[in-house]
């Protein structure tokens, strides 16, 4: 699962992790009144009007914008809900924008030789070392990607000890070699320690700072204060039951719907570009469908793995959903029944022949519908599609594997 940025701003504050004062704002009027609150009492007002979406590269986009006056607040989040914001990080088509952060902005002090300062810093696991790891990088903000590409020596990596997580030590080491000095290297070594426990906390499967930044010096912090300007988590799913702070986060309107819809019935679907949609049970078989699909010159649609042991209702469901998707020009069904039996496959395809609602009132498959069933109950299974003829007038039954993709690439043309 993931988060916006304003929340992710709201965990860090709540580690005790340094972040600039903020207000969510969903509409242009709402954002001269969170400009003035964000900027109240600083002697030249600045703030930064950000798209909260669920993908990076919003800088480069135009999506992060810095502001002297309300009015260009305004202006900043007209252009972020009328238009979609679009980065290697999104889907071709871009992303509504719904959400937008008026937040302070910070003072970022210069770097010596050049640039700002801003560094990259966070924690996943890495799968190599079976470990946590702390990746760390003093060339942060927009251009991470190409740090990492093009100077890989440029990023720190700290694999972190299973049982005692990041050692004051290695912090302490990390910190110097970023190129923190003085009063700045305790600062940088709190926003490390916490955010490891925070990870560890929260089973994150990332928590990334970046940029975490460096102020000008103030009367408070006469070397400058250390702080996050932009953050990203991802948690794990499976961890989620123990979190309900973090579920409540949960903002269903940055998920594929399809997806949102599949998940309440405990399917896994995964919405992609092609034109034939499967249905198939079990994550390696459904991957192997899609291998067969394409090797014989088709494109899936998506990814539905109806799992071991979904109910009727559920495969119902399943169906009901791949034929939603506009796009979809044929239906190919791969089940191998093991736990899941294959006569319960045939009853949820009968089940939406006859209830699912086409978008011009139409009932069913008006596709067509290559069915390769084998395993748990076959023959049942296949007496029930033989008896149903009549309401699935484009099935066609496959012989194997092979047999269903040549025919289902065929129909789709
Ligand atoms: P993204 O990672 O989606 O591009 P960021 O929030 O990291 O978005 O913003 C991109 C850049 O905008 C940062 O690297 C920084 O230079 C600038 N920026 C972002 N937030 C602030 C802020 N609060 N104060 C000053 N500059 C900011
Ligand atoms: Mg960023």
């Amino acid at each position: 699962m993931k988060i916006h940025e304003y929340q992710a701003r709201q965990l860090l504050a709540s580690y005790d992790i340094p972040v600039p004062s903020g207000q969510l704002v969903e509409s242009v009027e709402a954002a001269a009144p969170a400009f003035k609150a964000a900027t109240n009492g600083m002697a030249s007002p600045l703030a930064v009007v950000k798209a909260q979406v669920h993908a990076g590269g919003r800088g480069k986009a135009g999506f992060v914008k810095l502001v002297k006056t309300p009015a260009d607040a305004e202006a900043a989040a007209r252009f972020m809900l009328t238009n979609r914001m679009k980065s290697p990080q999104t889907p071709p088509e871009g992303l509504e924008v719904k959400k937008i952060l008026v937040a302070q902005a910070a003072d970022i002090a210069p770097r010596q030789g050049g640039g700002n300062e801003e560094f990259y810093l966070a924690i996943t696991t890495d799968r190599a070392t079976r470990r946590n790891v702390l990746i760390a990088s003093r060339e942060g903000g927009v251009e991470i990607e190409q740090v990492a590409h093009d100077r890989p020596d440029a990023i720190l990596k700290v694999p972190l000890h299973p049982l005692m997580g990041l050692q004051g030590f290695q912090a302490r080491d990390a910190a110097y070699a970023l190129g923190f000095t003085g009063k700045q290297v305790p600062q940088a070594v709190h926003i490390m320690t916490r955010l490891a426990k925070l990870f560890v906390d929260k089973d994150c499967a990332l928590a990334e700072i970046n940029p975490l930044i460096i102020t000008p010096p103030t009367t408070a912090h006469p070397q400058g204060q250390v702080m996050a300007i932009d953050a990203k988590f991802n948690f794990d799913d499976n961890g989620l039951f123990r979190h309900p702070d973090l579920e409540a986060m949960f903002d269903p309107t940055e998920e594929n719907p399809a997806e949102l819809r599949a998940k309440r019935f405990g399917l896994s679907y995964i919405a992609l570009d092609g034109t034939i949609g499967c249905l198939v049970n079990g994550a390696g078989l459904a991957m192997a469908t899609m291998d067969i699909i394409k090797l014989h010159g088709g494109e899936p649609a998506n990814f539905l793995d109806v799992g071991g042991s979904a109910s009727e209702e559920a495969v119902t469901e399943a169906f009901s959903i791949i034929l939603s998707d506009s796009r979809v020009r044929g239906v190919m069904v791969n089940i191998f029944g093991g736990i899941m039996r294959c006569d319960v496959i045939a009853q949820g395809i009968i089940n939406a022949a006859t209830k699912h609602k086409n978008p011009d009132g139409s009932l069913g498959f008006k596709v067509p519908l290559v069915v390769r069933l084998e395993g748990t109950n076959v023959d049942a299974g296949r007496k029930l599609l033989a008896d149903a003829r009549a309401q699935l007038p484009t099935l066609q039954p496959a012989s194997d594997l092979a047999d269903a993709a040549k025919k289902v690439c065929a129909s789709v043309g």
